[in-house]
């Protein structure tokens, strides 16, 4: 028990099929690793087609039982499966601190924000309403009902190993769908110890399933079924794009959940201490790897020196080291094609021009970890302004007129969060409105709740997770039109 859980029981090394733990079939392994020591925690089966072919049926044999169920039995369960997560808390924060690098207070908090997902649609899995509609004619109803699409599948990043998850399978569930998950290479753990969790909340087997292994090939098998009637990707716009491809000979419903270049403007009249405060949380929740962390941080002329100043000195005061020691506040990149991007970025932004007020390097720490870097000077001409960061590195672009910053924001073609500050009502208003965002954070740069639509626009990509429109995205509208006569 190396990772030292409390329930041992949580550390699951198998492919979860059919409420089965099963190897692969070729008994091929691969190993989970700690970002922050490289170090081996735990090998999972290294599957591929056959498996996932096995999930995809398990999950069709599945599916005519749940989805007959009472909306108000699926809720008990998704109830029960909440309460199990809240009651390992710890446990399942570890698992994620070692399999991710994150913080332990992060991982913890983590843990609350995905079980909160399961929560809200316990209860929002009573409320999937039809319609009546008046009708043309005097001797025919119009209704519409709203039934589950069927069997789904989630292809899901290693950010946020838990959150990304539940978001997708509380609504698939609580809608009466049935799911085959494929979780991140890098964080499969977090997943099988939820399914683990699922089961023992009641789950009945083949409703949930966990395929880990050859991502293309597990993707491909998912894209091609005709069984599988949609598919929930959250992942960068590159794969996004291939996946709907994918999806197109059988037409999947999807919901893509890609890629961000969040601008965080700070207008002249912000509150600049606050402006600090929701940069340093927007910028560096998990050390920067985040789809909603602040990419481009644009500061009005005025205010751009006393900025930089300020954040500067906040920045001073993050800590970086293993997530799961006391007072970190800054783990590793999960890998080192992670760090090999943020070193690019930085070095095309200083070859370019672009000055450095901090960090700049990799940590002393190894492995991974890079310093948190502070940049100024940055130019719309360099990468760091178009490309995902997704890494410690704050670049400061600076801009004259509230027209100039919006263009700026929305130069780019990614469209998820935005963020600004401004104490200005008119302007708060005019820039809510102009900014092309599927979130804005306004004075703020923590927005997240499972109670709001997630979601982006643009090459971000369709639909949304959380809030009463989760679940419609796993329900087909059905329209019954019935004769008097
Ligand atoms: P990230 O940069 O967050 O790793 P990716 O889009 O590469 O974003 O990965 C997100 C998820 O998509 C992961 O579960 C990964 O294994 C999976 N993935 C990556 N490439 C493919 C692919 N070609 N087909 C299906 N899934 C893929």
């Amino acid at each position: 028990n190396p990772l030292q859980l409390q329930d041992p029981g949580l550390l699951k090394t198998g492919l979860f099929i059919d409420g089965q733990w099963l190897a692969a079939d070729s008994g091929q392994t691969q190993s989970v690793n700690n970002p922050a020591t490289r170090a081996a925690i735990a090998q999972v089966p290294y599957a591929g087609a056959a498996e996932t072919e096995k999930a995809i049926q398990a999950a069709a044999k599945a599916l005519p039982a749940w989805r007959a169920q009472t909306a108000e039995a699926r809720a008990q369960l998704l109830q029960r499966w909440h309460a199990l997560m809240l009651q390992h808390q710890e446990d399942l924060a570890l698992l994620m601190s070692a399999e991710q690098g994150k913080p332990l207070a992060e991982a913890r908090g983590e843990i609350a924000y995905a079980a909160s997902y399961i929560e809200w649609f316990a209860e929002e899995a009573r409320r999937v309403y039809g319609d009546i509609i008046p009708s043309p004619w005097g001797d025919k109803r119009i209704l519409v009902t709203r039934e589950p699409v069927g069997v789904c599948a989630a292809i899901t990043p290693w950010n946020f190993p838990s959150a990304m998850i539940t978001r997708k399978a509380a609504p698939a569930l609580a809608a009466g769908c049935t799911l085959i998950i494929k979780p991140a290479l890098q964080t499969p753990l977090s997943a099988l110890a939820m399914a683990e969790l699922a089961q023992r909340a009641g789950l009945p087997a083949g409703v949930l399933n966990v395929v880990c292994g050859a991502a293309r090939e597990i993707g491909a098998a998912l894209c091609a079924s005709p069984v599988v009637r949609k598919l929930s990707f959250t992942g960068s716009t590159e794969v996004g794009r291939s996946l709907a491809a994918q999806c197109a000979p059988s037409l999947k419903k999807l919901s893509l959940e890609l890629g961000g270049n969040a601008p965080f403007i700070v207008f002249d009249d912000a509150d600049l201490d606050a402006a600090v405060q929701g940069a340093m949380a927007s910028k560096f929740r998990n050390s920067g790897q985040t789809c909603v962390c602040a990419n481009r941080l644009l500061v009005q002329a005025g205010v751009y020196e006393a900025f930089a100043a300020k954040l500067a000195q906040a920045m001073a005061q993050l800590q970086v080291g293993e997530g799961r020691q006391a007072g970190v506040t800054q783990g590793p990149l999960i890998d080192e094609p992670a760090l090999l991007k943020v070193e690019a970025l930085v070095a095309d932004a200083l070859a370019r021009g672009a000055s450095l007020l901090l960090g700049g390097k990799r940590h002393a720490l190894g492995g991974s970890f890079y310093q948190p870097t502070l940049l100024t000077g940055v130019t719309p001409q360099m990468r760091l302004a178009k490309e995902e960061i997704f890494g410690p590195v704050a670049p400061l672009f600076r801009f004259e007129t509230e027209v100039e910053a919006i263009a700026m924001a929305n130069d780019s073609e990614f469209g998820l969060a935005a963020y600004f500050f401004s104490r200005d009502i008119g302007r708060v208003w005019r820039v809510a409105g102009a900014i092309q965002a599927g979130m804005v954070g306004i004075n703020t740069g923590l927005i997240s709740t499972a109670v709001a639509p997630f979601g982006g626009v643009k090459q971000s990509g369709m639909g949304r997770e959380g809030s009463f429109l989760g679940i419609q995205e796993y329900v087909d509208s059905k329209y019954l039109c019935i004769s008097e006569s």
